[in-house]
């Protein structure tokens, strides 16, 4: 049995009820067995199986009060997966199918991903299954403040620093300081992606989009091309999709797609600034549906998600590149095939393991330019890292400043990624490039602090 197959069933046998946690540790385990097979140390030392397994996982009662003055009750969570290079760190996700299995899966790849950034971060997740649609700005006040009342105990700016995800943005962000604020009675770092106002970075909210086109950008670089004139289909209206759209406009291409778990648009005539801002207005202030982009924009079409098929049409528009920044999952066989018989050259994830295994394999195989999350969403949590820093250094950065640290980290992971494919066999395969890459240096700095 060859070494990955070995760890993936030892996995399984203990959490059997986590499939998008074992799709993740099996990715990871195919892409660094060649570096288990030349490095027995890491063997030895057990070190694939320790990643494995959270350092710590928090679980609690998340109480609540409506504005009917019916009591609720959900489920929170903080997953500290691994703090070998670095505080936990991680965002927070508030979504109704938020459960365990999804969480890991998520803190896992925050710990290579954030290896890759080349800052000091360990890997971290967490959050609720609090459904913050349809919900009062007092509710969703309400909820984030029980949170954080058992959440507080496991933080701090040198032990776990969450940040926003799915249904975790600016507002969310803010409540939950608030809340430390007060039960902690310290103004300390310990969440990132607050306002500029009081601590928060600028371009962390941009952060996540940005540099998964920066990153696409890389990638097309290495073929002598550019997003320039490019056609992109964009999945998502969140923050990371709203920012992708932005950094595709300045670059010059046309995005054509954005959508939400009810359905999806398509503008045949490019999302351009004034609509992106139309958009943002919507989803932002308004917190309403992507179907209102299609009543409002002449030509555009609308078409209701399908939930529960096996593909989504969203991914059968004929484009040059993909940029899926809505969910886990969300690129399944048929629609990969879809993208690669339209002549999709790039797909760049903003999402947290938006492909299916099966899809990833046909990326791959085709050998088109595929970024895994990992490496192409991990601007996110880079600048987050930046905040951390600002906020430890009792400054504030300019804007270009920020950026360029953003479009260097971008740079540097492309690099690293490139490098470790390379080093070991699979030139070009940026899965496997961002898997080794990540494990390396976490490996390492496990079998320098011992058996911990
Ligand atoms: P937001 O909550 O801002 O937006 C999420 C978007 O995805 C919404 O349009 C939402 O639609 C849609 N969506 C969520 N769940 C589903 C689902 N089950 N099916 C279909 N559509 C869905 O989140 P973000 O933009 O922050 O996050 C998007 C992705 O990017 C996630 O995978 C996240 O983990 C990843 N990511 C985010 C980072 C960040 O900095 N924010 C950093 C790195 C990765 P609806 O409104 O209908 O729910």
């Amino acid at each position: 049995m060859k070494i990955f197959e070995a760890i993936v069933n030892e996995v399984a046998a203990r959490d059997p009820d986590q499939p998008e946690f074992l799709q993740a540790v099996r990715e990871v385990a195919e892409s660094v067995e060649v570096v288990l097979d030349r490095h027995p140390e890491y063997r030895s030392a057990r070190i694939f199986e320790r990643i494995a397994e959270p350092e710590r996982v928090v679980m609690f009662r998340v109480p609540w009060v409506d504005d009917d003055g019916a009591v609720a009750v959900n489920r929170g969570f903080r997953i500290e997966m691994n703090s070998a290079i670095g505080p936990y760190k991680g965002g927070l996700r508030f979504h109704p199918s938020v459960n365990l299995s999804i969480l890991k899966f998520l803190a896992f790849e925050q710990v290579f991903k954030n290896a890759l950034t080349t800052l000091p971060l360990g890997g971290g997740k967490g959050g609720s299954d609090f459904d913050p649609k349809g919900k009062s700005d007092g509710e969703v006040m309400r909820f984030c403040q029980s949170f954080m009342t058992e959440l507080f105990r496991h933080l701090g700016p040198h032990t776990d620093v969450p940040a926003g995800d799915i249904g975790v943005g600016g507002r969310e962000i803010g409540f939950l300081f608030g809340q430390y604020k007060r039960i902690a009675n310290e103004f300390t770092g310990v969440l990132t992606g607050k306002s500029p106002g009081w601590g928060g970075s600028l371009i962390r909210p941009e952060a996540t989009g940005y540099g998964s086109v920066y990153f696409a950008q890389e990638m097309l670089s290495t073929r002598d091309d550019e997003l320039e004139g490019k056609t992109c289909l964009v999945s998502g209206s969140g923050n990371v999709a709203q920012f992708t759209v932005e950094k595709l406009i300045e670059l010059g291409a046309k995005p054509v797609t954005l959508s939400d778990s009810s359905g999806f648009i398509h503008d045949p005539d490019g999302i351009d600034a004034d609509k992106l801002a139309w958009v943002m207005e919507l989803k932002n202030e308004r917190r309403g549906r992507i179907r209102e982009y299609a009543e409002n924009h002449p030509g555009v079409a609308y078409q209701a998600a399908n939930r529960g098929a096996d593909h989504n049409p969203l991914w059968a528009i004929p484009a040059d590149c993909a940029f899926p920044s809505a969910t886990q999952n969300e690129i399944l066989s048929k629609d990969a095939a879809a993208l690669l018989a339209n002549g999709c050259a790039v797909v760049s994830e903003g999402a947290n393991m938006p492909s299916s295994p099966d899809a990833v394999e046909q990326f791959t195989g085709a050998g088109i330019l595929y970024g895994p999350g990992k490496a192409a969403n991990a601007g996110g949590v880079a600048v987050s890292g930046l905040e951390m820093s600002q906020n430890a250094g009792m400054t504030a950065w300019k804007r270009e400043v920020v950026d360029h640290r953003l479009s260097d980290i971008m740079f540097e992971i492309h690099a690293a990624c490139v490098e470790a494919a390379e080093r070991f066999g699979t030139p070009g395969n940026y899965v496997n490039g961002a898997n080794i890459a990540g494990f390396l240096k976490v490996a390492d700095a496990m079998l320098d602090q011992g058996v911990v």
